[in-house]
């Protein structure tokens, strides 16, 4: 059994713990919390033991009635990996814990890809973390790419990738985020940062990126072209994104036009919070004329890591190889629509 600690339990953290917990090859050592709110009364209710983040404030766990394992230090020293899912930047400040303790960690995409030794996607470079001590587990946008680059890239080969990504604005309990009523040109610049970390998983791919965010808590669109190295057809290439486990080609006719739809629809199929791990792609969406391919993608930016996350500790384990931890992983969760 791999024991996986959790430092950082909210959004990403929660869904993290929830998904370890349903793994026959691991469980949850605990999970490291900051303070007593509601998700630490659920992580007592999971059963997941509560470590205090911030060693002065372990009193007010106790003063909520909630009994802690100990302190941060005490759960990476007792788990075999630690998942780090802090808000960005705290990740990088972590760092020096988890190595004094020689725990390999799994840090998220928040953070500056220098933090961890090797940037990762499960169906793109699993092979390229297995043993390392420390890997990040590239952004909600970067992995819903990557996961597209993966196969174009091996089946076509790629010469150019040009998307535009229209971002939430936050996450829907992140009500100090924005905006409210506007469409911002966000980043500004061109091309923005997504493609540099996308070429954390494809470094000699060519992509250029921008973003916009728009009042929307749902989902990221992301709309694209890739030139290919060759020409396509439009059925070819959707064959081979419907066999793609972790990519989702959304069938004509289920009246699925957007992202509040597919939300209704997760919700509907009892998924857990309402995830939607795989990238929700527009199969009527997908065109292609000569190298040239055009579509439309939906990422879900709460989940779609998630199953990364669990696949990056098999692979810095060396616990199972690339295919079938993702299987593992798809099964016990229930990725796949
Ligand atoms: P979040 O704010 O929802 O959760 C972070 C949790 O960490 C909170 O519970 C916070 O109280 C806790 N925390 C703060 N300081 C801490 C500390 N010193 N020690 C332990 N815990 C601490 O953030 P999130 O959305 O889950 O993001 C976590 C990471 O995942 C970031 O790197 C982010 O960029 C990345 N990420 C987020 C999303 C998303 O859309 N939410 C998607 C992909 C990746």
């Amino acid at each position: 059994m791999i024991r996986v600690g959790v430092n950082g339990y909210g959004t990403i953290g929660k869904r993290v713990a929830d998904a370890v917990a349903a793994q026959p090859d691991m469980e949850v050592a605990g999970v490291a919390k900051t303070q007593p709110n509601f998700e630490a009364h659920t992580a007592v209710e999971r059963g997941y033991s509560m470590y205090a983040a911030i060693p002065e404030r372990a009193p007010l766990f106790g003063d909520a009635g909630i009994e802690t394992a100990g302190v941060v230090d005490e759960l990476v020293a007792d788990a075999d990996v630690i998942v780090d899912a802090t808000p960005s930047g705290i990740g990088a400040e972590n760092r020096s814990l988890y190595a004094s303790y020689d725990t390999p960690a799994i840090f998220q995409g928040g953070e500056d890809a220098s933090v961890a030794q090797v940037s990762f996607n499960a169906r793109a470079n699993y092979d390229d973390a297995r043993g390392a001590d420390s890997v990040r587990v590239v952004s909600c946008n970067t992995t819903g790419l990557s996961r597209l680059v993966a196969p174009l890239e091996e089946e076509y080969g790629v010469e150019k990738v040009r998307a535009t990504l229209v971002r939430r604005g936050g996450d829907p309990s992140q009500h100090s985020r924005g905006p409210i009523n506007d469409i911002l040109p966000n980043p500004i610049e061109i091309p923005s940062h997504h493609g540099p970390d996308v070429q954390t998983i494809f470094p000699e791919l060519s992509i250029d990126t921008m973003g916009l965010k728009v009042p929307a808590t749902l989902m990221h669109v992301h709309a694209v072209n890739v030139t290919l190295e060759s020409d396509v057809t439009a059925a070819h290439v959707r064959q081979l994104l419907e066999d793609q486990s972790r990519i989702y080609v959304i069938p004509e006719g289920l009246g699925l036009d957007g992202a509040g739809k597919l939300k209704d629809f997760a919700l509907d199929a009892g998924r857990p919070r309402g995830d939607l791990w795989e990238n929700c792609l527009w199969g009527e969406s997908i065109a292609t004329e000569g190298r040239d391919l055009y579509l439309f993608q939906a990422v879900h930016q709460e989940s779609d890591v998630v199953p990364e996350n669990v696949d990056a500790i098999r692979a810095v384990t060396d616990s199972a190889d690339a295919a079938e931890s993702i299987e593992r992983t798809n099964r016990t969760i229930g990725v796949g629509l």
